[in-house]
């Protein structure tokens, strides 16, 4: 049977375009777990293809909808064929109405109303009625702005326009996990006929709770003070709304506690007439705002469309509400912890769905989250042979327990030192941002700058722009040292091509730290999954998984060559939970031995 592949098949590659081809119709769920650098997304495309149905791809964010259209464009350039495809994004990115009257501002909802209120009297949108133009190649993002820029015509709705005729789409997962995204997709898409590629697919577990969860603080309860001022009504719910959340705060106080969870009914004395009431204020003000040519942001409008939310999940299994102290504010939180309940119905409105990831181990525990009963699933080694990988686990090095003990810390700076000295650009992965903390107040960057290193810091919170900087001049450094944590921008996503990245040293297990949110997680999965699975799913695997992928950043291609460097004996217990390219020749070092490796490295050839 002959695929459209474009490439000359590498090792298991034609095995897993079949295994594909074959068990999407047999059992309609489908698990690939392999390595990053084994071709996944032109294995799916083949397979999929082959079986003459519409695909969907979702991806984690916007940024990444362009990479299985690029590869649509490969098959198409190389085998003479004629898909077509495009990669979906939402009216934020694609307004072009947004852009001129709010330049280029503008939160998603701000953006939907905009259109809703305005589309009747768009000119792109009119403009688009007597456009005909269907292109010959499939489209990524960049490309259909292009057409609408040209030619003056809405881009959003050119895109769903083509998106009728198109073999493949991609976009991110919120148009699966978002039921009224889904939904506005209905008359362009049947998903019964449609195949569904879940990329990078370990990220399931949380997406949910980041779509769903949501937060408001005190700004938001003054800002709609300020907005009804006038309206003494209006005024009088919104301070009733202040005096409570000013009564959970003195709670809290009270408790010595800096958050606690509360039940929206019993401490909320408004109700849902009164909210409606505010809402619909909130309504008017956006309304007057458009109007006059600014953004529609309204603080009442938002407040009491989070009370409303507030009141309509209190009681649900698997969703909290949490009231936080901050230094200088105080924050409510609806805390949406479902995964399977919710995702397990969406996998059913699809013909097959495939998952993908090189992080899907173990695999029961991915598919017990995400829902997924029978399902057929293959785990591909890496193009990459043993002899390019070396794997050192270091006893007498951890970060258990609360806070890293200074004699600790000093172990661990004499340890990066002394993997410094292989001269190879080196990524130091901290289990998190207050072990990083605690390295870099013990001057490890300063003494890694002394050796003469070029060194390069990941800082809580900051920009997509500077942290893009960053990883661009370490890629371009010859024996950089970047220092990041294990759940941050640079240890997943990141991609870091030959000799910009060799050698990785994980600083610790990257555990989430026990707040009161981990709490709670770890309980409501013991409900469902009992004890033991329980705080292994919502814990331990999470875990381990960040520091695969942290570990993946340094493989990439066949020609590749990685060190890795296990900064925490705990390892030991998890290694079944690695993977197994890496763990498969570990050798376990103490501390004390690591100037005798790090010697003998520097002598070898390979890697
Ligand atoms: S029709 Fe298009 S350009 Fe016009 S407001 Fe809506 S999304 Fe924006």
């Amino acid at each position: 049977m002959k695929f459209p592949f474009p490439y000359e098949y590498r090792e298991n590659q034609r095995e897993a375009v079949k295994f594909i081809y074959k068990s999407i119709e047999d059992e309609r769920f489908v698990c690939l777990d392999a390595p990053t650098g084994f071709g996944k997304t032109p294995v799916i495309l083949a397979s999929l293809l082959k079986r003459g149905r519409r695909i969907i791809w979702a991806v984690r964010t916007g940024n990444e909808t362009d990479r299985p259209i690029e590869e649509l464009k490969i098959i198409n350039e190389k085998l003479g064929k004629n898909y077509f495809g495009l990669s979906f994004r939402g009216k934020r990115d694609m307004c072009l109405l947004a852009r001129k009257k709010f330049r280029g501002k503008g939160e998603h909802e701000e953006i939907a109303y905009l259109c809703k209120s305005e589309r009747k009297n768009c000119p792109y949108y009119r403009n688009l009625q007597d456009f005909y133009y269907f292109p010959d190649n499939p489209l990524i993002y960049s490309e259909i702005m292009e057409i609408g820029e040209k030619y003056e015509i809405c881009p959003y709705f050119y895109q769903r326009f083509l998106a009728h005729a198109a073999d493949v789409i991609s976009f991110n997962y919120n148009y699966i996990l978002n039921e009224n995204l889904m939904w506005s997709f209905r008359n362009i898409i049947d998903f019964r006929e449609s195949y569904l590629v879940v990329d990078e697919a370990h990220n399931l577990q949380f997406a949910y709770s980041s779509i769903y969860g949501d937060k408001i603080t005190l700004g938001t309860i003054k800002n709609a003070l300020r907005e009804s001022e006038k309206r003494r009504e209006i005024y009088k719910i919104v301070l009733k709304i202040a005096e409570d959340v000013e009564k959970l705060k003195n709670n809290i106080a009270k408790e010595r506690k800096r958050e606690d969870v509360f039940s929206p009914s019993e401490i909320f004395s408004t109700d849902v007439q009164e909210l409606e009431y505010l809402l619909k204020y909130g309504e008017e003000i956006r309304k007057k705002l458009l109007k006059e040519g600014k953004r529609p942001r309204s603080s009442s409008y938002r407040l009491a469309n989070f009370l409303i939310d507030c009141l309509e999940k209190e009681g649900t299994r698997g969703v909290e509400f949490i009231g936080r102290r901050l230094p200088k504010n105080f924050e409510i939180e609806i805390y949406d912890m479902r995964a399977k309940e919710v995702l397990s119905h969406i996998w059913k409105k699809f013909r097959g769905v495939v998952f993908c990831s090189g992080t899907l181990r173990p695999i029961d525990a991915f598919a017990d989250v995400v829902g997924i009963d029978d399902f057929a699933y293959r785990n591909f080694p890496p193009p990459y042979g043993e002899e390019n990988i070396r794997t050192y686990l270091i006893r007498g090095l951890s970060t258990r327990g609360d806070k890293l003990p200074r004699e600790m810390a000093d172990r661990y700076i004499y340890a990066i030192k002394e993997i410094a000295r292989l001269g190879k650009n080196t990524a130091v992965f901290c289990a998190s941002h207050r072990i990083l903390n605690s390295l870099l107040r013990r001057s490890l960057a300063s003494e890694l700058r002394n050796m003469g290193k070029e060194v390069f810091v990941e800082k809580k919170g900051m920009s997509g722009h500077r942290a893009r900087k960053i990883l661009e001049e370490f890629r371009k450094s010859e024996g950089g040292i970047l220092l990041a944590t294990a759940s941050g921008r640079f240890s997943e996503g990141a991609d870091y091509p030959g000799k910009s990245l060799e050698v990785v040293f994980m600083a610790g297990i990257p555990f989430e730290r026990v707040t009161l949110k981990t709490s709670l997680y770890i309980q409501y999965y013991k409900e469902i999954y009992g004890e033991e699975r329980g705080e292994f799913y919502s814990y331990v695997v999470p875990a381990l998984r960040r520091a695969s992928q942290a570990l993946g950043r340094v493989l990439r291609s066949e020609e590749d060559t990685g060190i890795f460097f296990l900064g925490d004996e705990r390892y030991i217990n998890y290694r079944a939970l690695l993977p197994e390219y890496i763990v498969a020749r570990m050798k376990i070092i103490s501390l004390g031995k690591i100037r005798r490796v790090v010697n003998y490295l520097r002598n070898s050839e390979t890697p």
